[in-house]
């Protein structure tokens, strides 16, 4: 196999120098990469009959030439050539552009296979492809590469059938053969071979097959292995918690936990106790209950003797933390400290000192807390919550207070699984996907924009009944100040709309965050009862009594945005409302609104929005970090993505794998990709 990496494109017939530049620059240089430079579809060259054919589609046919083919010139240098072609019963025209020179080679009752686009009103192919002859001569599938500069897609098929001939006997096998015969997998040269140019539909898929497999299969297993190094080398601290306190402390809890809380708690209690550092993320959606979840552990770590960090994004919701967890820890002796920018002089020194030396238990803040001044005296546990909403510096940073403490990620993005298994597939990952008892789902509705009278109304009646409400602005992109400017506009529509009756807040990303935290606080103390706001709302905000949302122009924000923005109502015990004001002008918009109304659970949406979009789209293009595959999809090949991952988790923990002949090359191919350094993965 190494062999094949190390033999040079040029040896192949037909390819250059020049040609070798181009190819590289398509990231092609070895025999080995061109061999598994995979097509991304096929041409479908096998004969149709015309009456099953729709309008638009690709397709072959064979046929006889009727008359004397028609040469039309036009514009500069264009031309088009029409053929007349008896196909069965039905007499067709074919159209060539720019090909004249076929003229000289067509005479009428000349067999001939011709494919390309059929229009079906004007009973035309434009053609694409000929073979003069019968249909027998044709490659029933023709691979599609992606190409750049002057490699064309008939020139690399050449290049790679030529490369398969002289060395396709000779590539070396990855997997082994134990488990090509558990999935019935072809081998590597079939697979090669049939991937490129497979005769049958079967041959096709078999290879797809195999080849989504192997990829999966060594991408799980670099994560893995590089996961295992690295807990092994980065010890931690065995936190050695109080079970049967922590039990009593939980029974204490106004509710009891949902199961998958309670499955939650225990992974997290078993890495607190285990050596290894924790590097967990904490999945769940809006109102799942993680804040419990996060008080439990920071209590199991203070009964070990540690303190604990809570990192949130804004002050508002350092606030809200600090204070939820005073209720809870209430019957404890657990005392919680607040650090924001807003505590300030004396107040700051004091805790400061009172962290340093231990007599406060729980640190909650903003990014206050990675500050240099801020000591801990024995930092066990750090969480962050919104943990998108955080730079991997700062939780660097962070994670560097103390003696190599346990982390916990908890995030109300619901991701994928799909995706989540790729992207944190370094991490462990519990999921709450389960909402505690009682809940009522938002009504969600879509409205269209000449309904707003209505919707305002409807906003009216909850207000009358002593309820709170947000309307969320348009967005428009790469724009701030337009965003601003459009909140301004409906906050001086709806403050001229409730005048008298109800006072209206503007909120705004552009207000300095004092002015900010002040309408939010008005907004708690519901002072103010419609809140106008552009997205800078969307993070963890609970105000149970706020049960309307007005979303504009719904059509503009994403799934899982929404979804956020939503999930800022529906937190008291009354009967919540959204409204999307949309009108979407594509078939994807509607399809958003529709799933909006018919689903509250933020993992449904997070699939469905995964399929909407893709996966590189999913968590915006910059910051993607997706993998990419040559062949396989994450979203459509899911399940392979599944067993190859608890294969590459099975394989690393087994002797055989570190041993035997057979997984050498899996071995080796480890060793190349820098997994098992545990260090960086990229
Ligand atoms: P999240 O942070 O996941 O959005 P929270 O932790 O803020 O959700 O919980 C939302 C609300 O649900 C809180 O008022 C919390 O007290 C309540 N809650 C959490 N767990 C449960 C449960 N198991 N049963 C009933 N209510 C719960
Ligand atoms: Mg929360």
């Amino acid at each position: 196999m190494t062999d094949l990496q190390n033999i040079d494109v040029t040896v192949v017939k037909g390819i250059g120098k020049e040609t070798a530049v181009q190819l590289a620059d398509m990231g092609i240089h070895s025999i080995q990469d061109l061999m598994y430079y995979l097509p991304y579809r096929y041409d479908d060259m096998r004969v149709r009959d015309l009456a099953d054919v729709q309008h638009d589609e690709r397709i072959t046919v064979e046929g006889k030439v009727h008359s004397e083919p028609s040469l039309v010139f036009y514009g500069r240098k264009k031309n088009r050539l029409t053929i007349h072609l008896l196909v069965d019963k039905y007499l067709i025209k074919a159209v060539f552009f720019n090909r004249s020179y076929l003229k000289g080679k067509l005479a009428p009752n000349d067999v001939i296979t011709v494919s390309g686009k059929w229009d079906k009103h004007r009973q035309t192919i434009t053609c694409s492809h000929i073979v003069f002859g019968p249909h027998q001569q044709v490659t029933p599938f023709l691979p599609v590469y992606p190409v750049k500069g002057n490699v064309t897609v008939p020139a690399l098929r050449r290049y790679i059938e030529n490369a398969l001939q002289k060395y396709g006997g000779t590539v070396g096998e990855i997997l082994p053969k134990a488990v090509r015969d558990r999935y019935k997998l072809a081998p590597i040269q079939d697979a090669l071979a049939f991937i490129h140019f497979p005769k049958t539909e079967e041959e096709m898929k078999q290879a797809r097959r195999r080849f989504v497999y192997e990829e999966f299969l060594l991408f799980q297993l670099k994560l893995q292995v590089f996961r295992k190094m690295r807990r092994e080398r980065t010890r931690g601290v065995g936190q050695d918690y109080h079970l049967k306190q922590l039990k009593q402390f939980i029974s204490t809890l106004p509710f009891s936990l949902t199961n998958a809380q309670k499955k939650a708690v225990n992974d997290i209690c078993a890495d607190l106790k285990s050596p290894y550092k924790m590097n967990r993320l904490l999945q769940g959606d809006v109102g799942s209950g993680k804040t419990v979840v996060a008080a439990i552990a920071l209590y199991a770590s203070y009964t070990a003797g540690f303190q604990g960090a809570l990192m949130v994004p804004t002050e508002i919701l350092a606030e809200q933390h600090a204070e939820s967890l005073s209720k809870l820890f209430a019957n404890t002796d657990l005392t919680i400290g607040l650090l924001t920018s807003s505590v300030k002089g004396k107040a700051r020194q004091e805790i400061l000192e009172r962290l340093q030396n231990g007599e406060i238990d729980i640190l909650v803040g903003t990014h206050a807390l990675i500050q240099d001044e801020v000591h801990f005296s024995n930092l066990g546990l750090v969480i962050t919550d919104e943990q998108h909403r955080f730079g991997v510096e700062q939780r660097r940073v962070l994670k560097e207070k103390g003696e190599n403490p346990d982390v916990l990620f908890m995030t109300a993005t619901p991701i994928p699984r799909t995706l989540a298994i790729t992207v944190f597939g370094e991490m462990d990952v519990s999921v709450i996907d389960e909402m505690p008892a009682g809940r009522k789902p938002v009504e969600t509705f879509w409205a269209k924009h000449e309904m707003l009278d209505r919707v305002l109304s409807l906003m009216e009646k909850e207000l009358n009944k002593g309820r709170q409400a947000y309307v969320i602005c348009p967005l428009i992109e790469e724009s701030e100040n337009l965003d601003v400017q459009n909140a301004i506009d409906v906050y001086n529509l709806l403050a001229n709309h409730f005048h008298g009756r109800f006072h209206t807040g503007l909120m705004h990303g552009r207000l300095p965050s004092s002015e900010k935290e002040e309408v939010m606080k008005a907004f708690s103390a519901n002072k103010i009862q419609v809140l106008v706001s552009t997205t800078v709302v969307e993070v963890g905000v609970n105000v149970p009594n706020a049960t309307f949302m007005l979303i504009y122009d719904a059509e503009r924000f994403g799934l899982s945005q929404l979804h956020q923005l939503r999930g800022r109502v529906g937190r008291g015990s009354g009967q919540s409302y959204c409204i999307l004001l949309a009108d979407p002008k594509n078939e994807t918009g509607k399809e958003r609104m529709k799933i909006m109304t018919e689903t509250n659970d933020g993992f449904v949406l997070s699939e469905r929005d995964l399929e909407l979009r893709g996966p590189g789209d999913f968590f915006g293009k910059k910051q993607s970090g997706l993998p990419e595959f040559r062949v396989a999809d994450m979203v459509h090949d899911y399940r392979i993505l599944e067993i190859a991952r608890a294969d590459a988790i099975r394989f690393i923990e087994l002797d055989e794998f570190w041993q035997d002949d057979e997984y050498a090359s899996l071995r080796c191919y480890l060793e190349e990709s820098g997994a098992m350094s545990g260090e960086k993965l990229d």
